[in-house]
């Protein structure tokens, strides 16, 4: 059978978005499966948006997603070059060859003319089509005038009457009308490829097999089928996915959220959930496993069952499937990635000691399971440095004023100035005492203690909470971890003075 090979051909004129990333790793998946070649090709024939800036970042996030490529601009490869910008000479060879054929010819219409000619197409209701004009043009007459400083674009000669169709992997049967396509532009007046003309060249230059992009490009793909017969090419097979929505169905948009792949590798969305998500739009796995490694999904992952419906990016959904990522990191990878991510915010010393390193690994194991992605876990852990009674949130402070829930706190703070070594056998021992003394239970015990030790209404289970606040305070962090017996106090005085 012959080997797979298949291509992702990015234009380098933004980031990775995920609509681009989905097709670069259905490509993959379907390459990785079937042992044969996944492709880079960078097109980036359209001069004035393309940047080298742009080509290395999307380099950049594509490694970051787990992706990589057999050939490519920086790897090589045997049907390079990998970049359309030095492959002119090649495009340029078969325009002559289709030009001498009289398959092609040279349209000397000004971007005015066409304007105009669409203009009235669109008043009477048609389909703008070029209306052959300079299809009689010989190719002699046409050297003339651009020897003469005209200039001219280079179009396909198309038949006018019938259909053009194709089976599409996804899509079943397509068929399309000539008489709507028209000669295409093969050569832009500036002497560059047009990209429905480039492809073709280098999918058949670089053996491409199957060609897997976004439902985007179907209207593309007619006026490839005809460059693809004129130049007596084989076509490869073709599949088109459809479009990666937001919820509301509109097309993903910035007003949906984060798009580009760095955006989400920013917020702590592991590139392994990532991976994961992009691969259930459009597809589901047989028996509604959903969460899974890189390795299963290329075990897995079957193109002819690849949806024709809108695929909906679900933000939601990406988070529980980063948290089930999470949740199976190794200890160790957990504190180095929530260490990362806490950089910024100051909360641990540059130089963790030892012992820092090791309150902060029992922090990271009970704050982890309480976030969906690393960029999360930095509320969760100020818990332990923010403390501070008069910021309390209002509704806070309301409760604990009760004469019932002042009394629970004072109870509280006397008994706690008098304990030393405070832990969490203590609390639970001085529970029992302010239970009896203050006739108090249930939340009406609980809630009031929970707020006098934290200044919060919810949060972690104060069995975790307790040990972590009073070794934390031991250690010197650039802001200082209040132990219990203060923020008690704190909470006390706080009382008092309102
Ligand atoms: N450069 C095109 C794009 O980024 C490639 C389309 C294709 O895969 O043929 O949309």
């Amino acid at each position: 059978m012959e080997k797979v090979r298949v291509r992702f051909a990015p234009s380098p004129t933004g980031f990775l978005h995920v609509g681009n990333a989905r097709t670069a790793l259905f490509n993959w998946l379907f390459a990785r499966q079937k042992r044969g070649v996944f492709i880079l090709r960078i097109e980036d024939t359209d001069i004035e948006r393309s940047t080298a800036e742009y080509e290395k970042r999307l380099g950049e996030d594509l490694q970051w997603l787990g992706l990589d490529w057999n050939e490519g601009p920086d790897v090589g490869g045997e049907f390079g070059p990998y970049r359309q910008s030095l492959r002119l000479e090649l495009y340029k060879k078969y325009t002559q060859k289709l030009l001498e054929e009289e398959k092609a010819y040279y349209c000397f219409c000004s971007p005015a003319e066409l304007e105009e000619e669409r203009k009235k197409a669109l008043a009477s209701e048609k389909m703008p089509v070029y209306g052959g004009k300079c299809r009689s043009i010989t190719l002699e007459e046409a050297k003339r005038r651009l020897a003469a400083g005209e200039q001219a674009t280079v179009r396909l000669r198309t038949e006018s009457q019938g259909n053009i169709s194709y089976l599409d992997l996804v899509r079943g049967q397509l068929s399309f009308d000539l008489q709507l396509i028209g000669d295409p532009i093969l050569v832009r007046s500036n002497e560059l490829p047009a990209y429905n003309y480039a492809v073709v060249i280098d999918d058949f230059m670089m053996k491409i097999t199957h060609v897997i992009r976004g439902e985007d490009h179907i209207s593309n793909t007619p006026r490839q089928l005809l460059t693809y017969n004129a130049l007596s090419f084989p076509p490869p097979q073709f599949a088109h996915l459809s479009m990666v929505l937001g919820r509301d169905n509109t097309r993903l948009s910035k007003r949906h959220g984060a798009t580009a792949v760095n955006q989400f590798e920013k917020q702590g969305i592991l590139s392994s959930a990532l991976f994961n998500y992009l691969a259930l739009l459009g597809w589901a796995p047989p028996e509604g496993k959903e969460v899974l490694g890189k390795d299963e999904l290329v075990a897995l992952f079957n193109l002819k069952k690849v949806s024709r419906s809108s695929a909906i990016f679900d933000h939601d959904k990406l988070a529980w499937i980063n948290r089930q990522h999470i949740k199976n990191l190794s200890s160790k990878k957990k504190v180095e990635l929530a260490y990362i991510h806490l950089k910024e915010t100051r909360l641990l010393p540059e130089d963790m000691t030892g012992p820092h390193w090791e309150w902060f690994q029992r922090a990271v194991e009970v704050l982890i399971e309480r976030v969906d992605r690393f960029s999360d876990f930095h509320q969760e852990i100020v818990v332990f440095f923010k403390f501070s009674p008069p910021e309390m949130e209002k509704k806070i402070k309301e409760e604990i004023k009760t004469k019932e829930a002042f009394k629970v706190i004072k109870v509280f703070s006397e008994k706690i100035s008098q304990t030393e070594r405070f832990d969490y056998d203590k609390f639970s021992a001085l529970v029992q005492e302010i239970k009896k003394e203050t006739g108090c239970k249930g939340r009406d015990l609980y809630h009031p203690l929970r707020i006098a030790l934290t200044a919060r209404g919810s949060g972690l289970e104060l069995d975790k909470f307790i040990p972590l606040v009073e070794e934390g305070a031991k250690l010197n962090f650039p802001v200082p971890i209040k132990n219990c017996s203060q923020r008690v106090s704190e909470v006390m005085d706080f009382l008092k003075r309102s």
